[in-house]
């Protein structure tokens, strides 16, 4: 592999490049088998000192880092990571996107991030395997009815398509779906968001460390931030395991360690970290095309490209930085994806893996500034896949201008002191 390291820092101009290009190259180095490929990003030391450093190297942090270069200019900053790029809950999650919400500032936020999401394989010339594949809730009580109507309300104010379902509707979309002889709870129908879709989380990572390179940006792996630097209220940099680095500004977006990151800078965020788990079964024949959820036991099913079923449920019901759930979750959550769909009852499950949530006490995302000047913070919430682009740009506007942009106002830190929350928890439809 050609180590390019000390390759000059490109400009403006060679992003585009890469944009154009690389049909190019693919071709080249698929005939020239591995001799051509070139490190999709550097690897460089940390400099004593850049404008902007941003902590986490998940699609939240990486994509921040892209934006700050390609809209703000600013591309003396890096990306620290403690471990590896989209190592955290990125490359953990189950790929859902959708913006089915209930509050006013919810849809156009996350109906802005499935738009960025429909154009970002051709901005970063990076395939992010985009697949429009629907979701199908199923209802199972009235409350969640009433919730669906609300949400419908919503989207329709804001132009997303969510439309109900009865039995015979499911059955048109989940072919494999039988109603059930003894279900503990029924299925009254459903509600079915067609523009919901997936994408290959990792490589939302990837793409955008890639393109974040291509600007300049350093983008330095195992380095941890140990503490946050403050001359009085304002932030100065950071220590981490490769020494000081000084930096007017710092932006956090480390899911599942907002609590402890923000700490350091003597910020007190109102999260609380939880495990969620998700299992994948046997790669099956194509059997189901949408995602569902099952309202009732807070449970959700889909098939991946590769034929494994995807299933998730709630997370564990206590805090913990342990990246494992507890089996009594996989064993409720498998006994109700077999009680709906008996016909999967041979089938044998795979794999199984966690990821840590920092869930916001009113289920809505947390982007920006804190009481220490220059310290922003990205809390992504339970949910932060989907929201991936958009929270990553708006991060950037608030890193490189200082404000919010009005679409992230609602989703500031100061909605808990005055009492303005974004109530989402507990009556959206899972991840
Ligand atoms: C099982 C599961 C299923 C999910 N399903 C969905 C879904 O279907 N749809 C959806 O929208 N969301 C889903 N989510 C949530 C989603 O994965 C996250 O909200 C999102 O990935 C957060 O992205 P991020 O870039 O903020 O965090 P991460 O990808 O976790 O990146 C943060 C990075 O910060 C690094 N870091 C932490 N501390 C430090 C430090 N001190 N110094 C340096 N680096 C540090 C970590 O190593 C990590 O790489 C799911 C999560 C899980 C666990």
């Amino acid at each position: 592999m050609t180590d390019i390291s000390d390759r000059p820092k490109v400009s403006r101009a060679s992003a585009d490049g890469l944009r154009r290009y690389s049909i190019f190259s693919l071709l080249r180095n698929a005939l020239a088998h591995e001799g051509n490929w070139q490190r999709k990003w550097r690897s460089p030391d940390p400099k004593p000192r850049y404008d902007a450093v941003i902590i986490g190297g998940g699609g939240h942090g990486l994509g921040a880092a892209y934006f700050l270069a390609r809209d703000h200019g600013m591309n003396n900053i890096a990306v620290l990571e403690k471990g590896w790029l989209g190592g955290g809950n990125t490359a953990r999650n189950t790929m859902t996107i959708r913006s089915n919400y209930v509050r006013p500032p919810s849809v156009p936020f996350h109906e802005e991030s499935m738009e960025l999401y429909r154009q970002l394989s051709r901005e970063l010339n990076y395939n992010l395997m985009v697949s429009k594949r629907g979701m199908v809730v199923f209802l199972q009580s009235s409350a969640a009815a009433r919730t669906a109507t609300r949400m419908a309300n919503t989207m329709h104010l804001y132009g997303a398509n969510y439309e109900f379902l009865d039995l015979r509707g499911i059955k048109r979309y989940v072919p494999i779906f039988e109603y059930p002889k003894n279900p503990r709870m029924e299925v009254f129908g459903g509600v079915r968001q067609p523009d919901a879709m997936l994408a290959r989380h990792d490589a939302v990572a990837w793409g955008f460390a890639r393109m974040a390179d291509a600007y300049g940006v350093d983008i330095i792996q195992n380095c941890e931030v140990t503490g946050i630097l403050r001359d009085g209220d304002r932030v100065t940099g950071v220590q981490t395991t490769r020494g000081v680095i000084q930096a007017p500004k710092v932006g956090m977006a480390v899911a599942g360690h907002g609590s402890a990151v923000a700490a350091m800078a003597g910020v007190r965020l109102p999260i609380e970290t939880q495990p969620l788990q998700a299992w994948v079964s046997e790669p099956l024949k194509p059997v189901l095309d949408p995602v569902l959820t099952f309202t009732g036991y807070g449970a959700y099913m889909m098939q991946s490209d590769k034929g494994e079923l995807v299933i998730g449920g709630p997370t564990d019901p206590y805090p913990s930085y342990g990246q494992r759930g507890s089996f009594a979750i996989i064993e409720y959550v498998t006994s109700v994806v077999t009680e709906m769909f008996p016909i999967l009852r041979c089938v044998k499950l795979m794999r199984h893996w966690a990821g840590m949530l920092d869930i916001v006490y009113d289920g809505s995302p947390i982007i920006s500034n804190t009481p220490v000047k220059g310290f922003t913070v990205d809390v992504a919430g339970a949910g932060g896949f989907k929201t991936t682009p958009m929270a990553a740009r708006m991060h950037a506007w608030l890193i490189a201008k200082g404000e919010p942009h009005k679409r992230i106002e609602p989703f500031g830190l100061e909605r808990f002191a005055k009492g303005r929350l974004v109530v989402e928890g507990g009556v959206s439809f899972n991840r």
